[in-house]
């Protein structure tokens, strides 16, 4: 940062220049709108950053961001319990919730990417797998995104359901290629939810395969 701020300013911009998106001009033009806010406008601010930490938990059956645990969609006695959608970050539900999706969420916290660090044990799959061995749910729609990472998160998780009996499918591309889920709108998420194919239709010849994937 440049000289002539003060030290509390200078922190400011610091913390906020670290956030998405936002680089040091951007930070630089926050901090002087905080600096204009009335004491109470700014202690609002303030406060609603600390109870998000407070309150906001993971919810520990479907690790979607909730303020009750069991979340309000696994609690809802409406939902379809027999259907689970994967999707890679909490963010994600809120987009899936804008189709006519009923079912029930499992975010897995991640996405597969070694060279960031991400493996296979950081995500919540083995739990996934726990919670489909109940024998309740009959149809896991994978969600991840339709980019390179996304793609290998689906095939890993796809590989931890095999042999458990239940359908695996996976959202249909209507979702642009190499596109995050998280910027699809709601006739976009819902046309790719109908368009879901099956990853595991069994029994199946290696030619048939073939045939589905070309
Ligand atoms: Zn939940």
């Amino acid at each position: 940062m440049g000289k002539g701020y003060t030290a509390s300013l200078e922190r400011l911009m610091e913390l906020l220049s670290r956030m998405p998106g936002v680089g040091e001009k951007t930070a630089e033009r926050l901090a002087y709108h905080v600096l204009r806010l009335s004491a109470q406008e700014a202690a609002e601010l303030a406060d609603a950053i600390r109870e998000v930490k407070e309150r906001v938990k993971q919810c520990s059956s479907c690790f979607h961001f909730s303020e009750s645990d069991p979340c309000a969609i696994c609690s809802d006695p409406r939902r379809d319990r027999s259907t689970i959608c994967v999707v890679e970050q909490s963010r994600d539900v809120v987009t899936m919730e804008q189709s006519n999706y009923d079912g029930l969420y499992h975010v897995l916290c991640g996405r597969l990417a070694p060279l960031d660090g991400m493996e296979p044990e950081d995500l919540t799959v083995s739990r996934l797998v726990e919670r489909v061995g109940d024998g309740q749910v009959r149809e896991v729609i994978l969600a991840c995104n339709a980019d390179m990472e996304g793609e290998a998160t689906a095939l890993y998780v796809h590989e931890a359901l095999k042999g458990l009996p239940l359908k695996v499918s996976r959202l249909a591309r209507g979702i642009p290629s190499g596109s995050q889920l998280e910027y699809a709108n709601a006739a976009v998420v819902t046309e790719a939810l109908e368009g879901r194919r099956t990853m595991n239709r069994e029994p199946e010849t290696e030619q048939n395969r073939q045939v589905r994937d070309r």
